[in-house]
């Protein structure tokens, strides 16, 4: 059996996270039980590149109709179960710094028994996303995926305090990782970015993404680190999601074009950093919904504009 990719030969990614219901107050105001989650966002942001396929759980309180835009744009549901009892719910609060997000409450719910089940359509899957969940359950994905040609993952505090071992393990098993400044200090017990990512490398992953909020990412491999900025937006609405938003838009650059190259992998980083700045704009995935082809390519454009510059004159 071939690869899943469509007759223009993009490539389908797979998502398998959390898919939440989110209580979140930033200094703008306030949203309660919004439409949120890991693998949600990175599938809104990932479905405006190519075919996307979802795996997770919901409850039986879950709005599901509010699921049905992704479907539209393509991000196929058929893998998310629907178990008896309570959805995920998160519920965070952003103060003035709207790099770090002060966790209230993680009620696990329908999580807590869930065990992942690729669906046989999807095991062949080229590009499978490990979105922040229980690291166990990222494992087991592991076990029941078919040879992809790429593997990231993300984590976060929450995991990295209550299951650092298998968080450590997953690095072995993984092409790359993102995570965030404070995470990956947080998991490496390094205080420096680049000792941090090295400490990381070592255990297995090629690449290293560190995302810095609104100071932008930097992506590490043994040989090489990239930057990209943050788009400087006049307002960051609510941060949820941006770096779930950025690995859609990375992973989906990545199976759209299918190349792997490190000048392409560059320009995903590109991609996903475009990607979480829309998410940033409006409550919940509400503004990666409304996005067109045209906002998103005019938003790389002026990402090109912000860090393009002419080497020479003094010093030179
Ligand atoms: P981020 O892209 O890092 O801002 O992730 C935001 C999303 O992560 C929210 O929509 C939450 O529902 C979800 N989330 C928060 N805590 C956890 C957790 N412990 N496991 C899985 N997902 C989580």
């Amino acid at each position: 059996m071939g690869r899943r990719s469509t007759r223009d030969g993009c490539m389908t990614v797979l998502v398998v996270g959390s898919v939440a219901l989110d209580s979140v107050e930033t200094p703008f105001g306030k949203a309660d039980g919004v439409v949120g989650g890991s693998a949600t966002f990175f599938a809104s942001a990932a479905c405006h590149f190519g075919p996307v396929q979802l795996v997770g759980v919901v409850g039986n309180d879950y709005p599901v109709d509010q699921l049905a835009p992704l479907a539209a744009q393509g991000v196929d549901l058929s893998g998310l179960e629907h178990a008896e009892g309570e959805s995920f719910r998160w519920r965070g609060r952003y103060r003035h710094d709207l790099n770090s997000a002060e966790t209230l409450e993680t009620r696990l719910g329908v999580f807590s028994h869930f065990r992942p089940k690729i669906p046989a359509a999807f095991r062949r899957t080229p590009f499978v996303f490990l979105a922040n969940i229980d690291p166990r359950l990222q494992l087991e994905v592991l076990g029941q995926v078919e040879s992809p040609r790429l593997v990231a993952c993300d984590t976060m505090n929450f995991w990295i305090e209550s299951r650092r071992n298998d968080v450590i393990a997953l690095l072995g098993r993984v092409d790359l990782i993102t995570l965030n400044d404070g995470e990956a200090r947080q998991l490496t017990e390094r205080t420096n970015l680049v000792h941090a990512a090295r400490w990381i490398l070592e255990r297995g992953p090629r690449y290293v993404i560190v995302k810095k909020g609104e100071h932008g990412a930097f992506m590490f491999t043994k040989e090489s680190i990239f930057f990209a900025p943050a788009y400087p937006l006049e307002q960051v609405f609510d941060p949820t999601g941006a770096g779930d938003s950025f690995a859609g838009g990375f992973m989906g650059h990545l199976a759209r074009t299918g190349d792997l190259s490190d000048a392409n992998l560059r320009r995903a980083v590109v991609v996903g950093s475009a990607m979480g700045s829309f998410a940033v704009e409006r409550f919940s995935n509400e503004r990666l919904l409304s996005l067109t082809a045209a906002d998103i390519d005019q938003r790389i454009t002026e990402f090109r504009d912000l860090v393009s510059f002419e080497r020479g004159g003094a010093g030179r």
